[in-house]
Parts: structure tokens; C-alpha cells; sequence
């Protein structure tokens, strides 16, 4: 298909919104698994790694921030799901 689509209506169905890599943006290429409040940022609220198209993160930087949130949830500095927020894990018994 060429880009001679007809348009129907002037409306766009998503808005295309100027993607700037946030890391990028803030000289953070190598992006720390220690530095936690700024890799929530790019967290869903529910804890999930935001996909690319939404985060607009490159790929280099999506890559290095996956990464540091695996690290992270493994050594306990973000957790996996919500039903984790708490300190105790489910089946804990004193
Ligand atoms: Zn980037």
C-alpha cells in the first residue's frame, strides 16, 4: 500500500504525541537497578514494564531499563505484582 489512502474525516484515532526517550531526555542511558523511583516511573500501576509504544523509550534504553526492573524485582526493590507490596509474603507464619 502506498500513503494515497483517501481520508475520510480530519480526525485522527490516536493523537500522535511527540515521543521523546525519557532516559534519553535526562542523560540516564545506563539506567541503575538501584535507582528505583526513577524506574517506577516507567512502571504500569501494576508493577508491569511499559510497553515501548507507550513508554516511547528507544530501544537501547528499553532494553537497559527491562534489565535493571528484572534486577530489581529479583533482589526485592520492585515488586513483581501489587499482592506483593506487603512485607510479610502470603504464607508467612510467626
Ligand atoms: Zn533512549
Amino acid at each position: 500500500m502506498t500513503s494515497q489512502a483517501p481520508k475520510k474525516t480530519g480526525q485522527k484515532r490516536f493523537y500522535s504525541r511527540r515521543k521523546v526517550c525519557q532516559p534519553c531526555a535526562d542523560k540516564k542511558q545506563d539506567l541503575d537497578y538501584k535507582d528505583v523511583d526513577y524506574l517506577k516511573k516507567f512502571l504500569s500501576d501494576r508493577y508491569m514494564i511499559e510497553a515501548r509504544r507507550k513508554s516511547g523509550m528507544c530501544a537501547k534504553c528499553q532494553r537497559t531499563f527491562a534489565r535493571a526492573v528484572k534486577r530489581a524485582r529479583q533482589i526485592g526493590l520492585i515488586p513483581y505484582t501489587p499482592a506483593h507490596r506487603g512485607v510479610n509474603p502470603i504464607n508467612f507464619r510467626r
